[in-house]
């Protein structure tokens, strides 16, 4: 019997991973939303988390997946987004790298992820993890076999004041080995009244970062991750508006 199944949250992620739109588009771009949803599943009590904090961006990314949800409508382009929370295991770093789980985030304390056993944070890699990955490869994979171009573009969001600190960017663009698609982006974006830049507000790891470097960089494709400012991203017509910067640069 695998350790895992001794864990204690066996049977508890009910919910599919992940949803997956537009699988047949003929467009070359796969969307990407690791940190789509804030749902955790009642029984985990929001690891402990009060409400307020488990609304917060630590979360998720607040209004990424309403702007990835946009683009895809907009090009006609797969989109694959995560159904749980970051918390519970964060997509977008290596399963085994320290914040994976994290029991700290940014100023938030995440009691219910201290402490863990092993065969609990395993479980999680076999069940949340795992999947999503094997499917955006398989995905890829399919692309290829079938002599196709391929963009794999990370949708994110980051939140406006970190450590007590605002942030002026509006707009960010990370990448690590795709610089021509990634200066293509900023050279598009740079034409609206923005604040653009290239790799802040945070930069590509490949210790650190898994969508970009992994699925992306390593079999060599165009593939970056664009980082907007939540605060931007509160109502139907604020994504719209960043949609129309986006969908014509991808
Ligand atoms: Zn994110």
């Amino acid at each position: 019997m695998h350790a895992c199944t001794e864990s204690a949250e066996l049977g508890l992620y009910t919910r599919p991973v992940y949803n997956l739109s537009r699988e047949d588009s003929a467009h070359p771009l796969i969307l990407v939303c690791e940190h789509a949803s804030r749902y955790i599943p009642d029984a985990l009590a929001n690891l402990g988390l009060d409400d307020a904090a488990a609304r917060e961006h630590i979360a998720w990314d607040i209004g990424a997946l309403e702007l990835a949800e946009q683009l895809s409508a907009t090009l006609g382009a797969t989109l694959l987004s995560a159904n749980y929370s970051r918390l519970l295991i964060d997509l977008n770093r290596p399963r085994h790298a320290p914040d994976s789980i994290p029991a700290q985030s940014e100023i938030y304390q995440v009691p219910g992820n201290r402490d863990l056993d092993e065969a609990t944070r395993e479980y999680r890699r076999q069940v949340l993890f795992k999947p999503f990955h094997t499917r955006l490869q398989q995905l890829i994979d399919q692309r290829l076999a079938q002599g196709r171009p391929v963009r794999v573009v990370g949708i994110h969001s980051f939140t406006p004041v970190f450590y007590g600190q605002p942030r002026e960017l509006e707009v960010g663009v990370l990448f690590g080995q795709a610089r021509d698609f990634a200066r293509r982006l900023l050279d598009g974006l740079e034409q609206h009244p923005l604040k653009v830049a290239g790799n802040q507000p945070y930069r590509i790891d490949p210790l650190g970062d898994m969508t970009v470097p992994v699925h992306g960089d390593a079999r060599g494709l165009e593939s970056v991750l664009i980082e907007v400012r939540n605060d931007l991203l509160r109502t139907p017509e604020a994504v719209s508006r960043w949609a129309g910067f986006l969908a014509p640069l991808l």
